[in-house]
């Protein structure tokens, strides 16, 4: 086992959770089959996050939330993230390999 995100293999902080495992380092998961991050693109800020966590960890909106946000809301969200990812540097495992990487929607 080793996390796709930050390249932990200590079998005490990867959590088995059958086709996934989670890297209690940096809160992100694996996915057995492929080895890879198991990320989806959030449909509200266009981030890659985590498939089964309850909320985005960049937006923090929950993935089944009602998507009746506005055009101006969201460009708000995006400029909010943008300034913390702007803020964001390499001892931030959780977010840094993630920065800049835009999903398809
Ligand atoms: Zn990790
Ligand atoms: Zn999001």
């Amino acid at each position: 086992m080793k996390c796709a995100n930050c390249g932990n293999t200590d079998h005490r902080t990867l959590i088995d959770e059958g086709d996934t495992y989670y890297c209690s380092i940096c809160c992100h998961r694996t996915l057995v089959a492929t080895g890879k991050d198991d990320l989806i693109t959030c449909p509200f800020c266009r981030r890659l996050r985590d498939r089964k966590a309850a909320y985005c960890m960049w937006c923090n909106i929950p993935i089944n939330a009602q998507s009746d946000f506005s055009e101006k809301e969201l460009k708000d969200l995006d400029a909010q993230i943008k300034r913390f990812e702007d803020k964001l540097d390499s001892s931030n495992i959780r977010f840094w390999k993630l920065k800049d990487k835009r999903g398809e929607i």
